[in-house]
């Protein structure tokens, strides 16, 4: 199994971004990125165009994000452009699932802030749709702006401290998705930096709000492949889907600590399994998670709960009961404390 690191929600000059597809992949090159997934506004331009492929060591590949009114939907895997204009939440993502594609429910608590947009937010208000492949939990530019309440505070956040942003994922989204996962649902978590590299201009300073190559060192999407990418466009981006709509990857915050090398599996005599897929339940079952630094504590998750927390970077959990097991990460940091790091999918136990 091979591990690659990617950022998935990033805007273009194809719509609200600042930057081209060529300045993204220096970015993320620069960045150490395998791969990125630019996802503008209602256009799949970049895929019409024929830009997807390999920019020396980084894979550009494109999805969209969807915005009919207020909803924000992050749509993966799509091969042509959808007129998505006057559809309800629901009929956009049967429309995707339609179209081979897959979907995540983007920034769905954001607050906004009367410094940007002039206050406008896009949260997400229908919770009785279903079909989905999963909720972004975790949305840098989102999040900032949430914080952002006023001048002192963005500039702080700007300026100061830009990883002041990055405390945690959205409280709010985490309890979404445990509670979908109560309700035996199988739905996966997404890690976004929603990164637009704003250029903001005062008189004869200008400046760049969060830049590409800064926002691709922060949350990242590290996935889990059979075999390894062969530099063929076609090949390589129906892997990093295939581990997308599996849920064969991890979230994490690479700021805090280096997070390659993060597992998160189970077995039972039978058979082994990663997050994102299912196992069944037998005597054996047990879920396994090797964690990349001695400072790790590591919790057991279910239904919103931890039932299971460890110090060690290795966990062994017998698993006695079915259902949906997800793992976090958190890193003893020696000057700032606990620090959440990782987010694993879940491990359904059926
Ligand atoms: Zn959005
Ligand atoms: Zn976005």
């Amino acid at each position: 199994m091979y591990e690659y690191v990617g950022s998935v929600h990033i805007h273009s000059n194809y719509s609200d971004g600042t930057g081209s597809v060529e300045e993204i992949a220096r970015a993320a090159r620069e960045a150490r990125l395998d791969f990125v997934i630019i996802t503008d506004h209602q256009n799949m331009k970049g895929y019409l165009e024929g830009r997807e492929g390999w920019y020396d060591s980084t894979l550009v590949l494109f999805g969209t994000e969807l915005n009919q009114e207020d909803h924000h939907y992050l749509a993966f895997n799509l091969k042509e452009e959808l007129d998505t204009r006057g559809l309800a939440p629901q009929e956009v993502i049967d429309l995707v699932n339609q179209k081979g594609g897959f979907g995540f429910i983007a920034h769905p608590f954001e607050k906004g802030s009367p410094l940007v947009l002039q206050g406008r937010h896009y949260p997400w208000k229908d919770w009785e749709v279903h079909g989905f492949q999963g909720i972004e939990i975790w949305n840098y530019t989102s999040q900032w702006r949430d914080g952002a309440q006023n001048l002192l505070k963005a500039l702080y956040s700007i300026y100061l401290h830009r990883n002041s942003n990055l405390k945690c994922p959205c409280p709010q989204a985490l309890q979404a998705w445990d509670r979908h996962l109560a309700r035996g649902e199988k739905v996966l978590a997404l890690g976004g930096t929603d990164a637009h590299a704003i250029r903001v201009k005062a008189g004869p300073l200008q400046a760049e709000v969060f830049p590409y190559p800064f926002l691709f060192r922060t949350i990242t999407t590290h996935v889990y492949l059979p075999l390894q990418l062969r530099g063929d466009t076609l090949h390589d981006r129906a892997m990093i889907m295939d581990s997308l709509k599996k849920g064969h990857y991890f979230t994490a915050n690479d700021q805090v600590h280096p997070s390659q090398g993060f597992l998160f599996f189970a077995e039972n005599s039978q058979e082994q399994c990663l997050s994102g897929d299912t196992i069944a339940l037998n005597k054996k079952t047990a879920l396994e998670v090797e964690a990349p630094s001695p400072r790790s504590t590591i919790k057991v998750i279910k239904e919103g709960k931890v039932i299971r927390e460890s110090s060690s970077p290795n966990l062994v959990f017998k698993v006695l009961e079915r259902g949906a097991f997800r793992v976090e990460v958190h890193y003893r940091s020696l000057l700032k404390g606990e620090r959440p790091w990782i987010y694993s999918n879940p491990i359904f136990v059926v």
